[in-house]
């Protein structure tokens, strides 16, 4: 569903990203981690274009995000996106922020809007909430109404940014679960986070970046256990 190919990124002369090569298959759910300033978040940002590379090749759900590019509203309608800080408007009700985008982005009728927004709020556990403002909830709360939120525009692949590094620790465990619950259903999904239980449960593939290159990938077991680079192996001694 995502395939990049040799891409590289330069941020003035700095090169974020040297050369990544990924393919992230349908129902796969992929762990990326890495220290701080590895590129990690500029590369999923890629992934809906919220950020352009200059070289390589990436292909998010058929569309091509290089070369002549197709329209930016139809990649993002099909890559949902979760931010460590839970960008929610501020000045809707949690029904309005996943409403929102079904319908001004998808034109979906407000009935249909409506019932698939529930839908979702349901699936994370807070329908309750619907009617308060994002202010009026915990930060738990508000990442998982951001989950429905892009659960709402029915998303081929989901991209999480660190969505638990900025909640209370007694909330990690919330989001998480509501994470975990999606990839048992199915979801593809590609979570930057240094959560190591949630990538031992959930992942197919964890993913180590370092200094903006891939420095090695594979299944939670071999990743945890038979590390191969020194710069995994230092870099898991600092956070395990
Ligand atoms: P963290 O774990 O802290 O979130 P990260 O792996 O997500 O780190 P990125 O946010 O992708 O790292 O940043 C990679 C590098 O690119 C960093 O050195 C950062 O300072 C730099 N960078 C990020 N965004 C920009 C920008 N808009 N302009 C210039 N440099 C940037
Ligand atoms: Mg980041």
């Amino acid at each position: 569903i995502i395939e990049a190919r040799n891409v590289s990124k330069w941020y003035g002369t700095f090169h974020v990203l040297k050369e990544i090569n990924l393919t992230v298959h349908k129902g796969e759910r992929i762990v990326i981690c890495g220290p701080s300033g590895s590129g990690k978040s500029t590369l999923i940002r890629c992934f809906n274009r919220l950020e352009a590379h200059q070289e390589g090749e990436i292909t998010v759900n058929g569309v091509a995000l290089h070369g002549k590019m197709g329209n930016v509203a139809d990649v993002r309608s099909n890559v949902g996106m979760v931010f460590q800080h839970f960008n929610l408007f501020p000045h809707m009700t949690v029904l309005m922020n996943c409403m929102a985008g079904p319908m001004w982005v998808k034109g979906v009728p407000e009935r249909e809007a409506r019932k698939t927004a529930l839908k979702f709020l349901e699936r994370v556990r807070i329908p309750e909430q619907a009617n308060k403002f994002p202010i009026q909830l915990s930060g738990g709360q508000q990442q998982r109404v951001a989950i429905a939120r892009s659960l709402c525009m029915e998303p081929a692949v989901m991209l999480f940014d660190e969505p638990t590094s900025a909640l209370d620790p007694e909330m990690v465990s919330e989001v998480l679960e509501t994470m975990t619950g999606l990839a048992r259903d199915g979801m593809t999904m590609v979570c930057v986070t240094h959560e190591m239980g949630f990538a031992r449960a959930v992942a197919d593939r964890v993913i180590f970046m370092d200094a903006g290159q891939i420095v090695e990938e594979g299944t939670p077991d071999a990743f945890f256990s038979r590390p191969r680079h020194d710069r995994t192996k230092l870099f898991l001694s600092q956070i395990l």
